[in-house]
């Protein structure tokens, strides 16, 4: 029998915030040394209050937009309660009843189908600390502790760990663009549920939750062994399959069970009586949505509608620093097709050829966008661009002071192309007959003779014209 494997997501997601959720403490990515960013509150004493971060409403308000949510104008926190070392609350703060995001949708591609993944919703909650275990002892991290996350939950739509995959990182390339994470390594982590079911059938089989994931490669492993293992067990009888949550073990590549599924009554969830309802009015919701967050689907629409190729625009959506660096130079002037030719070839080459990584860094986008006006109003020649594209890369220079100290500008002045050309047939009267005698490769050495005579200073096609005339007489 042929089976369809099911699956929903849980991502969670830390923001990229100055401070905790709930208190001033900064981000655990700010922390030298175990227990640096904490305080009263995130530690969880007694009669410590938890203060909203306006900022993490902005954000997770922000990814709401992006995944084509609901955003709601009222939103309340509940406590999950849970006894866990890591946990000094002995509760976690998050949102159940009223989360701040609920239906959205994104469309995913992959090599073989084209499908809309629904967004159920998005809701706030924070993160819990970390247990370190060494030897014989077990040591509590709280950096961690009140870390603002969004956690993202799908409908079951995914058919396939190629599609969550391509889901991730179109998410993970979303949220790096708008600055809403950074999604380093472990900022970024999925619960998958998943089931099997006859192909064909529309009942879900049962399902199993595989927790805690954050390598993409690992992800698509433990879906992998976990669809397996469900359709082993129906259709061979292996074993018997609960409703559970597992590990993966990247050491053996199996999953293993944890323990059997909490439902909600196992957290006695309650609202949270020391936090208010958040209200997004909207005149904030104007706010948030006039920092104009990069919608994936609207920019490739956009990448298309100017020509840019199919390869290329794959390229850019799925890295945000070359998005950002394509932005900028637009912004400083650029026309959008030739700025993305310039970005995707000469300096994507360029930084293969020597080797070096591309970063934010890398060229100001004001100084990129000069060099393809010099080349666009042919003050320099493509070619000198390109070289010039190398030396600014490289050494940071002012593209105009460094054109006009090097006389890189273009040889104007007719007279001495002419002058350059009557120089070239002088010189190679045998190529000349040769040429006249009807062969035409031999035109190539001569542009290549009159551009070494101008230095390479002059527009190819001005030298090919030059010469076809100078030819005729
Ligand atoms: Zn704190």
């Amino acid at each position: 029998m042929k089976y369809e494997i099911v699956i929903g997501l849980e991502t969670h997601v830390e923001l990229n915030t100055k401070s905790k959720i709930f208190c001033s403490c900064g981000g655990h990515s700010s922390a030298k040394e175990a227990n640096d960013c904490v305080c009263p509150a995130c530690c969880g004493m007694p009669g410590m209050l938890p203060v909203m971060n306006k900022r993490v409403v902005e954000l997770a308000a922000t990814a709401g937009l992006m995944l084509n949510c609901n955003i709601n104008k009222y939103s309340t926190f509940d406590k999950k309660n849970y006894y866990y070392p890591d946990l000094p609350c002995a509760y976690q703060i998050t949102q159940l009843n009223h989360p701040i995001c609920t239906n959205g949708h994104i469309t995913i591609k992959t090599k073989d189908t084209e499908r809309e993944i629904r967004i159920k919703q998005i809701h706030m909650e924070e993160d819990a600390g970390k247990l370190v275990h060494e030897g014989n002892f077990s040591y509590v991290d709280f950096n961690r502790t009140s870390v603002p996350l969004i956690e993202i939950v799908t409908q079951p739509d995914f058919r396939s760990a190629d599609e969550v995959l391509t889901y991730l990182r179109k998410l993970k390339s979303m949220f790096q663009s708008s600055g809403i994470s950074e999604c380093e390594t472990g900022a970024m982590r999925c619960d998958i549920n998943i089931s099997v079911r006859p192909e064909g059938s529309s009942e879900y089989g049962v399902r199993t939750e595989v927790k805690n994931m954050s390598s993409f490669e690992l992800i698509e492993k433990a879906i992998n062994y976990e669809a397996q293992r469900h359709i082993d067990a129906i259709e061979y009888e292996t074993e018997e399959l609960i409703q559970e949550t597992r590990r993966f073990d990247e050491a053996t590549g199996k999953t293993f069970a944890m323990r059997n599924k909490e439902t909600e009554a196992d957290y006695r969830y309650f609202p949270d009586p020391n936090l208010m309802p958040i209200v997004i009015d909207d005149a904030w919701l104007e706010k948030i949505k006039a920092n104009k967050p990069i919608i994936l689907d609207e920019r490739e629409n956009l990448y298309r509608e100017v020509g840019i190729g199919e390869k290329e625009i794959a390229m850019l959506l799925s890295n945000h620093v070359l998005m950002k660096l394509l932005d900028d130079t637009v912004q400083a002037g650029a026309d959008l097709k030739t700025a993305s030719s310039w970005i995707l070839t000469d300096l994507i080459g360029l930084l293969k050829r020597k080797n070096i990584a591309l970063t934010a860094d890398t060229i100001a986008p004001a100084k990129l966008a000069r060099i393809i006006e010099l080349v666009a109003k042919s003050v320099i020649t493509r070619a000198t661009g390109k070289k010039l594209l190398d030396v600014v890369v490289e050494k940071d220079v002012d593209p105009d002071e460094y054109r006009i100290a090097n006389k890189l500008d273009m040889q104007q002045d007719s007279g001495l192309l002419e002058n350059a050309v009557r120089k070239v047939l002088q010189e190679n009267e045998t190529m000349v007959a040769e040429y006249k005698a009807g062969k035409e490769k031999v035109f190539q050495a001569l542009i290549g003779a009159t551009m070494k005579e101008l230095k390479g200073k002059a527009e190819p096609s001005a030298v090919v014209e030059a010469l076809r005339k100078a030819l005729l007489r």
